[in-house]
């Protein structure tokens, strides 16, 4: 396996400290054949149950990603990456996440006896940095808003392994499981929605699909208040994000908004955004069916309602992927 620069082709190895290349293009996997990652380092991740529900008079399928081992999606890519590192003989990273990544980076690194220093915002609620101490990893608190937490972990970067769940592709090597598993369990689905802040589900499941042979459509749902990929596919002006209650996707600059964007363009499908408001609503919604999860995964069902309001004559099969628990908020 190789690190291939998405922009001018150089490669790079996958155990170095280079994060990107140096022409400034984000890395890409190229894997030789069938190559794939051994994960002996386990904390009992399973195939998440596939739940045929109606809502709103449609039929979909709920993808239970927040029943995973730390209660989000993200133990997807922390899987593969984490193992990967271990494997390369890595003892060291840094990290920078606030919410479910990090959470799921420390507890793969505690598995694997890997030491994990996690960078964060110094506003970062206390709630939210129960779960990364608890796995034991170094938390490092850095002062102003969320795009300084990721600069300082890049600064630390050159020096020790950059763990990253934007930028590492091995971190979607991982999360394009939820493809694999998903058409295991129902064949093609004909729409996907996703929550978009990195686009670490988005981009999992489009490489996913990609390899399966199928590619579904692809409908990326942020919010209102914070909706960069939004803007960028409708080409509309940036706008300045305001806060929101699906703070695990408030990205105000996702590095990879390109690739979110063709791949959603090349899917036939599309962006949409919803307000908090219509979060609330969906998450009650599905509480009330005794589904507990946070308020940035309940976009996705804001976002499905929207569509079926207006008729849902072109999808028959959809997937509402649900990422993080409601336990941990
Ligand atoms: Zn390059």
């Amino acid at each position: 396996m190789r690190f291939s620069c998405g922009r001018c082709g150089k490669s790079y190895p996958i155990d170095g400290l280079a994060y990107k290349c140096s022409c400034g293009g984000l890395f890409t996997l190229r894997k030789e054949g069938k190559e794939s990652v051994d994960l002996p380092v386990s904390l009992g991740e399973t195939n998440t149950p596939l739940l045929r529900k109606e809502i709103y008079g449609a039929r979909v399928y709920f993808k239970m990603d927040h029943q995973m081992p730390t209660g989000s999606f993200k133990d997807r890519g922390s899987v593969v990456l984490v193992n990967k590192l271990k494997e390369m003989g890595i003892g060291e990273v840094v990290e920078d996440s606030s919410g479910n990544a990090g959470a799921s980076i420390a507890a793969y690194c505690a598995a694997a006896g890997i030491k994990c220093h996690i960078y964060v915002p110094e506003s970062t609620p206390a709630a939210k940095l129960k779960q990364i101490s608890a796995y034991g990893a170094d938390i490092v608190k850095v002062p102003g808003p969320r795009e300084n937490a990721a600069k300082a972990a890049q600064e630390a970067a050159g020096k020790t392994y950059y763990a990253s769940h934007v930028y590492n592709p091995l971190f979607f090597e991982g999360t394009k499981s939820m493809a694999y598993e998903t058409y295991v369990q129902m064949g093609f689905p004909d729409t996907v929605f996703v929550p978009a802040g990195n686009g670490t589900m988005l981009i999992g499941a489009y490489i996913g699909f990609k390899e399966l042979g199928f590619l579904p459509r692809l409908i990326a749902v942020q919010s209102e208040n914070c909706c960069p990929l939004y803007n960028k596919f409708y080409d509309l002006p940036d706008a300045e994000p305001k806060p929101t209650i699906a703070e695990g996707i408030a990205i105000a600059h996702p590095p990879r908004l390109e690739e979110m964007a063709s791949a959603i363009r090349e899917s036939g499908g599309s962006v949409m955004t919803v307000s908090d408001d219509e979060i609330r609503a969906a998450n009650e919604t599905l509480r009330h069916m005794g589904i507990y999860v946070e308020d940035t995964s309940a976009v996705v069902v804001a976002g499905a309602r929207r569509h079926f309001k207006n008729g849902i004559n072109n999808m028959r099969k959809v997937v509402l992927p649900l990422t993080g628990s409601g336990l941990k908020t």
